[in-house]
């Protein structure tokens, strides 16, 4: 019986026999065929995944030194490519359509000699909190069937959460990686926007997206990081002064004392569920009682994240799934048509969902003459306002620590009919993604309702270190106690 600790002991047990690549794979099978009902996965490489969990296997015995993700059974979200699979985001425009190369991300997953297995439903083009805009169908918490898993890497979040693979791989333009992992107990980590090469994410809305990760271990977590975070010519928008970010089994320094904000007016949002908000103040009073410095620090700009959020989404959003037309990407209807803009509008209202229908065209509004400055230039104003924000913060605080969401896990349906609803839901995510910082949900508490919740930590751009560092500070304490 093969049981998952975490990839270090992995590597230890196939080292010494103990077990094997193939057991690896054969028990995260066996997890997928029960949790069936759970609608997580889309595509299942169960031959490929164990020839080579096969091939692995055989170089481990031939005494080979082994390389950083050896064996790793990983899962990617349904708008990664992958060279000769399927990759359709969840849409009905994209079935059946194979990606001819490999997101680099990927790339430098396989050359670390990572196995993938699967890919994991989603929301459709990665437009939700729910999951339950897919092509494929919803998806369900594992932890109460009744529940949604959050969105929009849903599938991706329950795959981890229910041991059908090791870590899996989300995209988080505005939470999509954070606040599923909320919703479903499990960490997720969305780098700063630029560390992780773009090149073979589908496009949702270009200056937020970024490849995030899912994972039941932090420094797991950050070995992923470490492998995927490197310049990519292939992505214009990539930090390219990193090297090598060296982010796994950090040594940290337990008696470092950090600098900590927190936003009053977050706290005390009125949709903010209380239990949420006072475990948050209990893990600042317990930091502060163990000498780290916690201050709330004021922020002005609440009302402004979500829309100015959905205006620039949605515009960049009309502007990239724009290709989808039936001619360069995309289904095509069997309707008989008349003239060319009749053909894509058949190809486009038959491929798309009600969603992304929905967010396409308030994109092509917020950018249509008479409006562009009215909204698109006032939401670049609101993101520019929010980037010198918050690097006033990051001149004297080292993180800052909110929620993820509102609420604990939603019924299923509970936001179906009300898309607003679902867009205000976003509140804690979005502000990550308009200022480019690097974020992580470490799932540390439990609601009285059953249900796990997370703290969101933030870093300044490009510390990776020092999230992967706080976090692990955070993680150790939640630990030796029942609550931090
Ligand atoms: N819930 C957000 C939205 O619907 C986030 C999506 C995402 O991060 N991909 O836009």
């Amino acid at each position: 019986m093969f049981s998952f600790v975490n990839i270090e002991q992995y590597h230890k047990d196939l080292k010494q026999g103990k077990t094997s690549s193939k057991l690896a794979v054969e028990f995260y099978l066996k997890n997928i065929k029960n949790h069936n009902q759970l609608n997580a996965f889309v595509e299942i490489y169960a031959d490929e995944a164990i020839q080579k969990a096969t091939l692995l296997d055989e170089k481990i015995k031939s005494g080979e030194p082994i390389k950083k993700l050896h064996g790793v059974v990983i899962a990617l979200k349904d708008v990664i490519c992958y060279a000769n699979h399927k990759v359709t985001a969840a849409s009905a425009i994209l079935k059946d359509y194979t990606s001819s190369y490999s997101a680099s991300a990927v790339q430098y997953l396989l050359d670390e000699d990572a196995i993938i297995i699967g890919t994991c439903n989603c929301d459709e083009f990665a437009m939700g909190s729910t999951n339950e805009n897919s092509y494929y169908g919803k998806v369900f918490n594992a932890l109460d069937h009744t529940k949604v898993p959050g969105g929009s890497s849903g599938g991706s979040a329950v795959a981890v959460q229910a041991d059908m693979c090791m870590l899996s791989l989300g995209s988080d333009t505005g939470g999509s990686v954070r606040q599923p992992a909320d919703f479903c107990g499990v960490i997720g980590l969305k780098p700063s926007y630029g560390t992780i090469s773009r090149y073979g994410l589908i496009a949702y809305a270009s200056s937020f997206d970024q490849i995030g990760i899912f994972g039941k271990h932090l420094q797991d977590a950050a070995l992923l990081l470490e492998v995927m975070a490197k310049p990519d010519a292939f992505d214009s928008t990539m930090n390219m002064d990193r090297t090598k970010l060296s982010l796994y089994n950090m040594p940290y320094d337990s008696n470092k004392k950090y600098t900590i904000a927190y936003f009053k007016e977050m706290l005390e949002h009125p949709s903010l569920d209380t239990e949420i908000s006072d475990s948050i103040k209990e893990t600042a009073a317990i930091l502060k009682a163990d000498g780290h410095t916690i201050n709330a620090v004021e922020f002005d700009l609440l009302d402004y994240i979500v829309p100015a959020y959905y205006v620039l989404t949605t515009a960049e959003a009309s502007s990239n799934l724009s290709r989808y037309d039936g001619i360069r990407y995309g289904h095509r209807s069997n309707i008989e048509i008349g003239n060319l803009t009749d053909f894509y509008l058949n190809n486009r209202s038959e491929g798309f969902g009600k969603e992304v229908k929905r967010r396409i065209m308030l994109g092509a509004f917020v950018l249509s003459s008479g409006y562009y400055d009215a909204y698109y230039s006032k939401a670049q104003q609101v993101r520019k306002k929010l980037v010198e924000k918050v690097n006033r913060i990051f001149e004297e605080y080292d993180a800052i620590i909110l929620p993820n969401s509102p609420t604990t896990a939603f019924s299923i349906g509970q936001k179906d009919k009300d898309p607003i609803a679902t867009y205000l839901s976003d509140i804690f995510t979005v502000f990550a993604n308009l200022t480019g910082l690097p974020a992580i949900s470490l799932p540390i508490y439990k609601h009285s309702n059953g249900m796990p919740f997370g703290l969101q930590v933030i870093t300044k751009k490009y510390d990776e270190k020092g999230l992967i560092q706080l976090s692990a500070l955070m993680m150790d304490k939640k630990k030796n106690a029942v609550t931090i």
